[in-house]
């Protein structure tokens, strides 16, 4: 029995004697437990979209994070995405958004709550700060060590699920990119870790030319602690969080809080938080703007159009 009063439907071995546990009842995820439920496995599950972020799927990772942090066999937990993609960021429009947004029986129930029926600047702050900031913060806080294994695209939002993990490990394929600033004509995303992981000026740089960069880069930066194969991903994560979960769980925790207090002292927390109300006063223009239509900017405002998938270019040291 691996985590609170559930019962494991889906068992099969990972090939090493480890059986999985797999949780049902999650439509947007799936969560597993390997090596006896000492690592949880959360696997990011809208493939098509590539794992473009609802509503329910935040809700359903913050239900599965919560059985992870529980769960007192669970030593570390992994986050991944399951397809080409690890996260390609907030979903704007697919229809489950369309969906899950509309008013009426299919709506999803925390667009009425959290401050969602209040309407105007109080609404988006109140549901922002719910469901794309606080719960981020939740995450980075965690009493587990968190890794994100990461492929593929990892736009915008999908920074932040890859950030609040303690450690990222990376597909050689992957390319980290903030697309919001010339996309939507926002500052960045809600939890903006930009500075602390990219460095203040490279973060200028990406977030004012939507320039990626990839996993090697991100590696010499600090922020991706490993690079493997795509065909090796998988199983050189499970090995790294091994290694890790060998550590007993009060030094395990305690290195986690040293370093996150350490970077609380420096202003992270505080900055986290002043540069949220920024992002919101980006949001308020933009829906004045636009009379209230939208809370981002469009190609009328002279930025990129997002629904036409523009190239995304790397950071190139030569080119212009
Ligand atoms: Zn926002």
């Amino acid at each position: 029995m691996s985590v609170t009063g559930v019962s494991p439907v889906d068992r099969r071995s990972d090939g090493e004697g480890s059986e999985r546990h797999s949780v049902p009842g999650f439509a947007y995820i799936r969560y597993e437990t390997i090596d006896d439920g000492r690592i949880a496995v959360i696997t990011l599950d809208r493939p098509k979209q590539h794992n473009a972020q609802t509503r329910g799927l935040l809700v359903e990772l913050g239900a599965a994070f919560e059985l992870a942090e529980a769960d007192d066999a669970v030593r570390v937990v992994i986050l991944r995405g399951a397809g080409p993609s690890f996260s390609a960021g907030h979903d704007l429009g697919s229809a489950d958004d369309v969906r899950e947004r509309s008013p009426g029986p299919d709506q999803h129930p925390t667009y009425q709550c959290n401050g969602g029926t209040f309407g105007g600047v109080e609404s988006r702050n109140r549901q922002e700060w719910h469901f794309f900031f606080e719960n981020t913060k939740r995450w980075r806080n965690l009493r587990k060590i968190t890794i994100a294994q990461v492929h593929g695209t990892v736009l915008s939002a999908g920074l932040m699920l890859a950030w609040c993990c303690d450690l990222i490990v990376a597909g050689e394929d992957t390319v980290f990119a903030d697309v919001v600033g010339t996309r939507l004509g926002m500052c960045g995303v809600e939890y903006f870790g930009h500075p602390w992981e990219f460095g203040p000026r490279k973060a200028k740089e990406l977030l004012l030319t939507g320039d990626s960069i990839g996993a090697i880069e991100a590696h010499s930066l600090g922020m991706v602690s490993k690079v493997f194969s795509s065909a090796e991903l998988s199983d050189h994560t499970i090995e790294f969080a091994r290694r890790i979960a060998k550590v007993p769980t009060m030094p395990a925790l305690l290195i986690k809080e040293s370093v996150n207090q350490t970077v609380d002292a420096m202003g992270f927390s505080s900055a986290l938080d002043a540069c949220f109300k920024i992002h919101q006063l980006n949001h308020a223009h933009w829906a004045e703007i636009t009379g209230g239509k939208l809370s981002y900017g469009t190609v009328e405002n002279g930025l990129d159009d997002w629904r036409a998938a523009p190239e995304i270019l790397p950071a190139a040291m030569r080119r212009p």
